[in-house]
């Protein structure tokens, strides 16, 4: 066994490598390649990616798997290399059967679809990333073919990013968010207050990225295993518990954007750097599930985030950093904070409305996956969908269908989660106010730390070692609801508004 096992560490090694200049690469093209550059990188992240893939696809591999499969049924491996070598077994299995010619098309339309989408949005003009976008369909549906060929396309896409969850599900949660939260809206903007400008004025964006280190140091994020950048979209990657990075984009007139992008992040890296360091450069390791680490980037910003209570201990530090905030009272703040208003763009909406959002996109994306809507005819739906759940239309393609880089990459299924991990927060917020006791005073008397803890030990350490539905089950001991989530808001945006 140990020859075989070292053998088999080895190669993960060497596979880990290629992996970790794949990262690289792609954080380089995220964040500082030039355009003109972008073309070798596509380059080389092909080469190294592919090389990745034919590792992960090797019949030596295959062989390998299949004698620890082997050890591990006759219980002679730990937990966690019983659940390494299952998991990799199962990918294996999957994989083996996609054609390396239609892996290689996949990474480079991929790569080119990102290109095209960042020009067109620039452009505001959908007709430039049509093409891109349909060759990313067609490619993925011919990928689920080889991967998943038991399961219907878009459930098989859900399941890659929120395992075990598929349309059946969601539809059951979404529907009845739809159903409490249309009305409840309705009755929170009859009581609309005027906007406030002061959030509109000029904010230095060195101040705001200076706000970012107070605030992600506030958390929790460990700078000796993190680092940050800036990107048109702000996004986390991670090469493992020692070395995760987050991005933000800064905006002179809307502070809030990157306040709340860098408490968002910080969640996503926290739960990164907090993995147990023994699954580093494992299949254990680095959260797989998108609706449970959305869970976590959701609750600093939403639930912590959005609480007043969150403001009081670094309101003052704020205002030194950003002047503007000394003219803004903490309660003009925490009203602007959780402000319900019908919006168009997703990354800027409140977090009651902000279902609506998901729900659109999802039932978008059931549209392309299930009925085959030809992709000129998605900015039209996107536009009678905005209408129905949120009353406005975008004036054009960039504030509109081309805001989101998710589907230039081919991520089809992953919007859902985003949304599933605001639902487990309502779930979780009242199991760790079972286990804390009053959040709101913990928050008050800059306890944070305490929170962080608390997610540490439930949630984050466990990595992808547990399914969202066990992760749910083992913090919270109740089954998946919506019922939760929609309380919480319930009871908060009574109070903020009134009603
Ligand atoms: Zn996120």
């Amino acid at each position: 066994m140990s020859r075989l096992f070292e053998e088999f560490q080895q190669y993960l090694k060497k596979m880990n490598q290629y992996n970790h200049v794949c990262t690289l690469l792609y954080w380089d093209m995220k964040t500082c390649t030039p355009r003109l550059g972008q073309e070798g990188h596509v380059e080389a992240l092909t080469h190294f990616s592919s090389e990745h893939f034919a590792m992960s696809t090797a019949p030596e591999l295959g062989r390998m798997l299949d004698e620890l499969a082997g050890l591990a049924e006759s219980d002679q491996l730990s937990d966690t290399w019983k659940f390494i070598v299952r998991r990799m077994k199962r990918d294996f299995d999957r994989d083996k059967r996609i054609p390396p010619q239609l892996y290689r098309t996949f990474v480079q339309a991929q790569a080119e679809a990102g290109n095209a989408w960042v020009e067109a949005r620039k452009a505001s003009d959908f007709s430039m990333f049509a093409p891109h976008l349909q060759k990313m369909i067609d490619l993925t549906r011919e990928m689920t073919g080889y991967t998943d060929p038991e399961k219907e396309v878009y459930d098989a896409l859900l399941d890659q990013y929120e395992e075990g969850m598929d349309s059946a599900a969601i539809d059951g949660l979404f529907e009845e968010l739809k159903k409490e939260l249309i009305p409840f809206v309705k009755e929170i903007l009859g009581k609309q207050k005027p906007e406030n400008e002061a959030f509109t004025q000029y904010f230095d964006p060195d101040a705001q990225k200076r706000a970012q280190d107070l605030l992600l140091d506030y958390i929790g994020f460990r700078r000796e295993a993190g680092s940050t950048g800036e990107s048109e979209h702000p996004f986390t990657l991670n090469f493992s518990s020692k070395d995760v990075r987050l991005t933000n984009h800064y905006f002179e007139n809307d502070p809030l954007s990157a306040i709340f992008s860098a408490i968002h992040e910080g969640g996503h890296a926290i739960f990164e750097q907090n993995v147990n360091p023994e699954y580093d450069n494992t299949v254990a390791g680095s959260c797989c599930y998108m609706g449970l680490h959305e869970s976590q980037s959701r609750f600093y910003e939403n639930i912590l985030g959005r609480n007043k209570n969150f403001w009081i201990p670094i309101y003052e530090k704020l205002g030194e950093i950003l002047p503007p905030f000394r003219e803004i009272s903490p309660d003009d703040f925490y009203r602007e904070i959780n402000h319900v208003k019908n919006s168009l763009i997703r990354v800027n909406a409140d977090e009651v409305t902000y279902c609506f959002h998901i729900i659109l996109r999802y039932e978008i994306e059931k549209a392309i996956f299930r009925d085959r809507l030809p992709v000129d005819e998605l900015p039209a739906l996107w536009n009678r969908k905005m209408q129905e759940y949120l009353q406005i239309a975008p004036r054009d393609d960039a504030e509109g269908i081309l805001q989101d880089m998710h589907w230039s990459d081919g991520y089809f299924g992953y919007f859902p989660s985003y949304l599933l991990g605001s639902i487990y927060d309502g779930m979780f917020l009242d199991a760790m106010k079972e286990e804390l006791g009053d959040v709101d005073e913990l928050l008050r008397e800059g306890k944070i730390r305490e929170i962080t803890g608390w997610l540490n030990e439930k949630i984050h350490r466990y990595g992808s070692t547990r399914r969202p539905k066990e992760a749910v089950m083992a913090v919270c001991k109740k089954e998946i609801s919506a019922g939760p989530l929609i309380r919480y808001f319930k009871e908060k945006y009574t109070q903020i508004y009134g009603l």
